[in-house]
């Protein structure tokens, strides 16, 4: 229906935030379709270099998802004229502009509303992280938009970019927390304007998935969901078409959930208390046991 709204559930946060897993959960409860970093494969420069097979294992071009869903071409396409390296001024620029929101929305909104429908689904997960992403969706005219802000420990993330992963590079600490710091603030900014927001802490949603994902779906007002992919620290997914993304989105079979370990080396842990020293405060880092 053209006349009902157009729902988001944005996934905020920094970069290896732990995004990939939560979004693998979230797009297990029913009425939902994770769709991966839809907004950023959309929206970002970079995004047309990236060649990364879909969730479901097959090449973005051959997987019958997304060709459906595009109408045999290519899903990143769609946001040519408006791509760029700097979204937060795009969005700013959009605040301004009736036109240029209009004429994205004239682009975007169908594009969302096809995943939502060749998914059978209400609500799209849109995984992108990237806050900026997540304030340019709220500006298109018909979105609903839920954010989901995801806090992981910053000592944990600037382990994660220590270590090449796949396809991802290595990247330096202090890069690593000017990201940490321009998705937290934006993040935070994001989910003021959102009517429907949570914020968790990666480490517990890990910890007890079932309670997250009901209070979840009962804010986006779905039925209480059966969990039956989950059992006891471990999950079980079903082939979901997640573009860009983590490469452990193609992982099968029983996926432990474990609490991540902060593993990092004295200088590097030093250097990110010392940087981000509020931000472990405000989310509760300091505090034992937690
Ligand atoms: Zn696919």
């Amino acid at each position: 229906m053209a006349d009902s709204p157009l729902r988001i559930l944005f996934l905020a946060g920094s970069a290896r935030c732990g995004s990939t897993l939560a979004g693998r959960m979230l797009g297990e409860l029913p009425g939902l379709v994770n769709a991966g970093e839809l907004g950023l494969s959309l929206l970002f420069a970079d995004a047309q270099a990236v060649t990364v097979p879909c969730g479901c294992g097959q090449p973005e071009a051959e997987c019958p998802f997304w060709s459906a869903v595009a109408a045999g071409r290519p899903v990143r396409d769609f946001g040519l004229p408006w791509r760029t390296r700097n979204l937060l001024r795009l969005w700013r620029r959009m605040r301004r502009d009736a036109a240029l929101r209009m004429a994205m929305a004239e682009v975007l909104v169908p594009l969302y509303r096809n995943v939502a429908a060749q998914a059978g689904a209400e609500w799209v997960v849109d995984i992108s992280k990237n806050p900026a992403i997540g304030l340019i969706l709220s500006e298109l005219p018909g979105v609903e938009l839920a954010v989901l802000h995801l806090v992981r420990d910053p000592r944990g993330v600037v382990a994660s970019w220590r270590r090449r992963k796949a396809y991802l590079p290595k990247i330096r600490p202090i890069k690593v927390i000017r990201w940490i710091w321009f998705a937290s603030v934006l993040s935070e900014v994001l989910a003021r304007r959102a009517p429907l927001r949570w914020r968790f802490r990666y480490r517990d949603f890990i910890a007890d998935p079932e309670a997250v994902l009901r209070q979840v779906a009962a804010g986006l007002h779905r039925p209480a969901p059966e969990l039956a992919f989950l059992r006891p620290g471990a999950a079980r997914f079903h082939t979901q078409h997640i573009l860009f993304s983590n490469p452990d989105k193609m992982d099968g079979g029983w996926i432990p959930l474990r609490v991540p370990e902060v593993n990092l080396d004295r200088p590097a842990r030093w250097l990110t208390n010392l940087l981000t020293w509020p931000l472990l405060a405000r989310y509760g880092y300091f505090r034992p046991n937690r």
